[in-house]
């Protein structure tokens, strides 16, 4: 399976995030990547390549073009008041607050165009940003080409990011940008599969009243989850996409036995819906040993993960997302990917 990376990620990295009242290190750090490409290449998965650029237009197919300027000059712009740390947001339109017009200062812009304080932006953000959109575009391309699967090894992840938000550790929504190129591309259905711990609130609101996209997501219920405010099972499309959103909250402490039956149920869903591709918005920190996080999936686990998605026999695109065990976090995912290759 080809593996699709550039080390252009390094260029992001936070120095810190708002967690439980303190300032820590950031979870979503390079060496998660280092880790996954030094297991990619152990396995003998097949050839790491570099991603093909591919711009501003396809990115904007999915997210809003003032909301990309943002991202684009939002470094320039907090540098300008002569700030020497990481960008962050610290307060939002939330409620019956103006959510209506685009504040003039950076700070405000920071937290008109985001939904939390875990989205540090650096000198280097957007140069990581963009390499990692072009990960999943060129991954998607791989696909459309013929090949059965191809792996995006995407960081910083994208599954939080709305088409006009960042959150989570996201920028943009890099499954969801590879989903829509699949569909300009001539594909005519086709479906993400979202099984990060969290749920893909992001790659939700971007299909949420399409009926070419279909959406579905296992994550931990988000009564008691990050994000909170989406993922419900009531959260089933609108519109014409109304029926097109399957939303799987499952409690903390899933283990295997329940995880892999509505595993089975999405994917179940995903064949009855008649997807002609698939992105999967891999994330593994459903894995027991998180740290942030609240399932109990073991790493041989995750083997059998992939065997099911490669059971729906769909050309696939597997897109990096969570993670967070990073002592495992290379195990897990090669484990996933070998699981695919192998089912
Ligand atoms: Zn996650």
């Amino acid at each position: 399976m080809l593996t699709i990376h550039s080390d252009d990620h390094r260029l992001h990295h936070g120095a810190g995030e708002f967690y439980r009242g303190r300032i820590v290190p950031c979870f979503e750090m390079p060496a998660r990547v280092e880790q996954i490409l030094a297991s990619v290449a152990g396995r003998g998965l097949g050839p790491v390549v570099a991603p093909v650029r591919h711009g501003r237009a396809p990115v904007e197919r999915v997210h809003a073009a003032d909301y990309v300027d943002f991202l684009a000059s939002a470094w320039d712009e907090w540098c300008a008041l002569g700030e020497i740390g990481d960008a962050l947001p610290y307060a939002w339109p939330a409620h019956d607050l103006r959510a209506d017009r685009v504040p003039d200062h950076i700070d405000g812009k920071l937290g008109f165009y985001s939904i939390d304080a875990a989205v540090p932006i650096t000198a280097g953000t957007w140069a990581a940003v963009q390499a990692s959109a072009d990960c999943a575009l060129t991954g998607a391309a791989a696909v459309l080409g013929g090949e059965r699967a191809a792996f995006a090894l995407c960081r910083p992840p994208g599954h939080h990011a709305g088409p006009r938000a960042m959150g989570g550790f996201c920028y943009l929504n890099n499954a969801a940008i590879a989903a829509q190129a699949m569909r300009d591309a001539g594909v005519v259905k086709v479906a993400v599969l979202d099984v990060d711990y969290h749920h893909g609130n992001g790659t939700q609101a971007i299909f949420y009243d399409r009926a070419d996209v279909f959406f579905a997501s296992l994550h931990g219920d988000p009564a008691v989850e990050y994000p909170f405010f989406a993922g419900f099972a009531d959260e089933t499309g609108s519109g014409a996409g109304q029926g097109c959103t399957l939303n799987l909250p499952l409690p903390w402490g899933t283990a295997a036995g329940a995880y892999l039956a509505a595993l089975d149920t999405g994917c179940a869903a995903i064949a009855a819906f008649g997807a002609q591709a698939l992105v999967v918005s891999l994330g593994v920190d459903t894995f027991a040993g998180d740290p942030i996080s609240h399932f109990k999936l073991e790493s041989a686990d995750f083997t059998r993960i992939g065997a099911r998605v490669a059971a729906l026999g769909l050309p696939t695109l597997f897109v990096m997302e969570g993670g967070y065990a990073v002592g495992d976090i290379g195990t897990n995912v090669a484990n996933v990917l070998e699981g695919f290759v192998h089912g």
